[in-house]
């Protein structure tokens, strides 16, 4: 093993450092236990250094100490490799910038260069303080806790039932506002996260925005990625940017921002210029043949209350689960004096206006390109064509179309994920193979609602009104939102704007950090000032630590005890995964300091305030959790509840949960310690959503009348209560995002003043996707991103940066509306000549951080949080700003 002073990587400078704690380089490590001299051990593993964390590991212990991380040759999804991030997780555990015992603060100004000037105290301490403010806080409401989790640690299975039986119903995500990502999915599939490509048969990929593999760089994602290419897939990725998976195929430049008018242009000529569709699809899986009245709602049959659908043999109207002898797609007809449409008409009509021509003006993609590519996805779509897996014919269309946050993070950003579906639906390539496919879920999720379309699900359904509100996420003016730190952090700084009636009285941080990943982060200093009580659960001083009022300290995660189910995802996991589920176990190493498992924490917490045990306690809504429609493949706690009136350890929860898998046969901890995982068979056919359609008759939205309900609900709510959308002043701002077909609207940068002349881009960094582990701060990441010629830098084209007088590796300012920063330029041909490239999530950091938070260039500083650039359905933030760019005065 190596030494501390090896493994420290950056030194720390003291002068810089506060003075209440000691410096990270004086750090003395642990002596070898004598007790433990010449053992060797290996544990089970899951990785944890991603958001996915599918990966399985061996863990070699010698003398008692970590020596090294190997991935596990036998246990899928990745079978012995692991990533970057999945080797280098050994530094994160002798990372000696961690949290290392119960720290409270006694400076009571907070900043982010303020020393909190901690003061070490037992566990018994720290916890007696948080204690009686909780309790306060719980007898007087409830409400004024605000929990704010994120992808630092997705390892809990109590947070949700501490919450619940607190009384909290303010529970947020930190990482939600820059990858607004999942109304389509959720309302076209009814799946989460996610709609992806279907890799194993694949065919023709159109990829706008979205990182398929190597960006991603999930070990799974990446030999996918691989195979698909190697089998001969076509690949076009539109995207401002040149990623790694855009130099594997052909990349079409394009102006950020855009891509909605290039989606909808491919739609018009899907539509409009003669292509074939897939016709049974679209009449009997889809709701396009539903007449339309004039008011843009289905015509319903004045009995039974159900949609209709003109017969064209018979010239009459039915209810579209009727037996039809010809269904009509187009044309206007007249059903009990109502004249009406067939929603596929409506939508062609209002494509017709978005021609290539047009669009090439905004997105710059030449029109002749945006129709050669439409072509040539209906082409290798193979309309007609079927595939038998096991003894299952399904339709065979190998070719989608996928958007991703790039595209989706901007007003409007919903419209253009929903005609990114609007075109996978001409092609009938919903949830088959080679088709378009909800990521990580299947099995019969798609029943139908009593209109016979697919029920949305999850993001799609909509949150319910209640005024005034009980949560600060803002979900009453964005009912279908994603997770919104942005809006509770408005709702914390101006209250009244959002009606909130009660104060927040305490932050708990869990793995968040809403300064570092989100927009203005000075804006999130502010509002965390703003709440008298924060207490962190933290493995190193983050932005949101160095302002707590009480930190606890926890395990990294190679501490941390889990057991978990594999769900096979399409994009982030290998073909080999497909055919069984897995349970794999994470044996926790000996913890290195004084830190404690979260759900440890949590379970302290509960029990000293009086919610752990009875009912309505947080063993009571444990066992009354599942998983919302994952059906058969729930992790919960199903037969094997627990007994509410005494205290369980972790163990034995897992080992209950473990016990209740349906897929499980049974085992429990005791046996799936011995291999660290069970597989589960289960047919090939059954990776394939489309082979669990009751009775193969749900269909799915193709004219999107329930966005135009929500739209009617949330504005006769608002006027019933006499409320004024938030930030906005024309709510027609709001509405024109809430039609039942997709249309153009432009994003609130196009009208940026001129000389913001360049558009600013972010893609992911495959050091870190997200801010799991410690990726950033783990010195062997950094060597390697900071040496990386595509990371850790702003990217300018050549011709732009000749424009503006710029050579190669000049210091630059990025400057938006909302903020600057500051970093190397590289002159390059991989991007956009209108764009700024600005990989990955660097910069920021506080004084006690690990200095190299400091270094990089910070993306999100550039970003606004301000109501009138969110897409209205997701709440997603501008993602892409008009930014000019200069050279600075000097480096800093
Ligand atoms: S892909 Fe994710 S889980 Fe797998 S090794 Fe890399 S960081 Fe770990």
């Amino acid at each position: 093993m190596k030494k501390a002073k090896e493994v420290t990587g950056h030194t720390q400078k003291t002068t810089s450092w506060g003075k209440s704690l000691p410096a990270a380089s004086a750090y003395q490590w642990k002596a070898v236990d004598p007790a433990e001299k010449g053992k060797s051990l290996t544990l089970y593993g899951i990785c944890g250094q991603c958001m996915q964390s599918d990966c399985t590991t061996l863990i070699h212990l010698e003398d008692g100490v970590v020596v090294s991380v190997e991935g596990n040759p036998t246990s899928p999804p990745n079978y012995g490799s692991l990533c970057p991030r999945g080797n280098s997780q050994i530094m994160n555990l002798y990372n000696p910038y961690r949290v290392k015992t119960p720290l409270v603060r006694t400076n009571p100004e907070k900043g982010l260069d303020v020393d909190p000037m901690w003061k070490e105290v037992s566990w018994d301490e720290a916890l007696n303080i948080i204690v009686e403010k909780f309790k306060k806080i719980r007898e007087k409401d409830p409400r004024g806790l605000l929990i704010l989790e994120g992808f630092g640690n997705t390892n809990s299975i109590l947070r949700d039932s501490f919450a619940r039986a607190f009384g909290t119903p303010n529970v947020i995500g930190s990482h939600g506002p820059l990858c607004t990502i999942h109304y389509a999915s959720c309302l076209v599939h009814s799946a989460l996260p996610e709609a992806v490509a279907e890799m194993e048969y694949c065919e023709y990929l159109l990829s706008f925005g979205r990182s398929l593999g190597p960006n991603f760089a999930t070990t799974g994602g990446i030999r996918r990625f691989t195979k698909a290419m190697e089998r001969g897939m076509k690949l076009v990725v539109i995207d401002p940017h040149c990623s790694v998976e855009a130099s594997k195929g052909e990349w079409i430049p394009i102006r950020p921002g855009s891509d909605l008018a290039c989606l909808l242009a491919m739609a018009h000529v899907m539509l409009n210029e003669g292509l074939p569709y897939d016709e049974w699809f679209m009449k009997n899986r889809t709701n396009a043949p539903y007449l339309i009245n004039s008011e843009g709602n289905y015509y319903r049959d004045p009995a039974t209350g159900k949609p209709m659908i003109w017969d064209a043999a018979d010239n009459c109207a039915r209810t579209f689960d009727s037996e039809f002898k010809d269904i009509a797609m187009n044309g206007t007809y007249t059903v009990n004096g109502v004249a009406c449409r067939t929603a596929f008409d409506l939508i062609r009509e209002e494509f017709a206006r978005y021609t290539p021509e047009w669009a090439e003006k905004i997105c710059t993609v030449p029109a002749k390109t945006i129709r050669r590519l439409a072509t040539e996805f209906v082409e290798h779509a193979k309309i007609g064509s079927t595939i038998k897996i096991d003894d299952f014919v399904f339709p065979f269309r190998p070719a989608s179309v996928n958007t991703h946050r790039g595209v989706n993070c901007h007003r409007g950003g919903t419209y253009a994920d929903l005609t990114g579906k609007i075109m996978n639906m001409l092609v009938g390539n919903i949830e088959v193979p080679g088709g378009c496919l909800g990521n990580s879920m299947r099995g019969p999720l798609m029943a139908p609602d009593k209109d016979g379309i697919v029920k949305p699900q999850f993001e799609a359904d909509p949150f319910p009104f209640k005024f005034p509100p009980d949560n600060i996420d803002g979900h009453e003016f964005y009912p279908n939102k994603h997770t919104t730190p942005h809006l509770a952090i408005n709702a914390i700084m101006n209250p009244e704007k959002y009606h909130i009636g009660y104060k927040i009285e305490a932050w708990l941080n869990f793995g968040g950090n809403v300064i570092r990943k989100n927009a203005q982060p000075e804006r999130y200093v502010e509002a965390m000032k703003k709440v008298p009580f924060i207490v962190s659960f933290a493995y190193h001083i983050d932005e949101p630590t160095i302002l707590a009022d009480v930190v606890l300290p926890e395990h990294s995660a190679m501490e941390r005890s889990l057991v978990s189910v594999l769900y096979p995802s399409h994009q982030t996991t290998g073909g080999e995964v497909i055919g069984f589920d897995t349970v794999r176990v994470r044996q926790p190493v000996p913890n290195l300091f004084d830190t404690r498992h979260c759900d440890d924490i949590y379970t302290e917490i509960a029990e000293r305030v009086g919610f752990l045990c009875g009912a309505g306690g947080v063993y009571d809504y444990l066992n009354q959790q599942k998983h919302h429609a994952l059906i058969d493949d729930g992790f919960y706690l199903g037969n094997q509840k627990l007994d509410i009136n005494r205290k369980h350890s972790l163990d034995e929860i897992y080992d209950r949960q473990m016990k209740s898998w349906s897929r499980g046969d049974g085992r429990g901890l005791e046996e799936l310690n011995k291999d660290g995982f069970f597989l589960h068979p289960r047919s090939r056919k059954e990776y394939y959503t489309y082979y669990f359609f009751p009775e193969n008759k749900t269909r799915h939205p193709f004219y999107f009348e329930s966005l135009k309900k929500t739209g009617e609900t949330l504005r006769a709510n608002l006027r019933m209560h006499n409320l004024k959308f938030p930030g906005i002043e024309n709510e027609e701002y709001i509405w024109e995002q809430y039609r039942p077909i997709p249309c153009w609207i432009e994003n609130s940068e196009i009208n940026a003043p001129p000389e913001y002349d360049l558009w600013v881009v972010n893609w992911k960094s495959p050091y870190c996707p997200h801010d799991s582990g410690n990726p950033n701060g783990n010195p062997w990441l950094a060597e390697l991103y900071q040496q990386d010629p595509f990371d850790f830098t702003i990217f300018l084209n050549s011709a732009t940066a000749k424009k503006k007088g710029l050579k190669d590796r000049d210091w630059i300012t990025v400057e938006s509306r909302y903020g600057k920063t500051e970093g190397i330029m590289r002159v390059t041909e991989l991007i956009h000549p209108d764009a700024v490239g600005i990989p990955g999530s660097y910069g920021l950091g506080t004084i006690q951080s690990n200095p190299i938070f400091r270094e990089g260039t910070h993306f999100n500083a550039l970003l606004s949080l301000d109501d009138k650039t969110l897409d209205a359905i997701a709440a997603g933030q501008e993602l892409s700003p008009r930014v000019k760019v200069y050279k600075s005065e000097a480096k800093r």
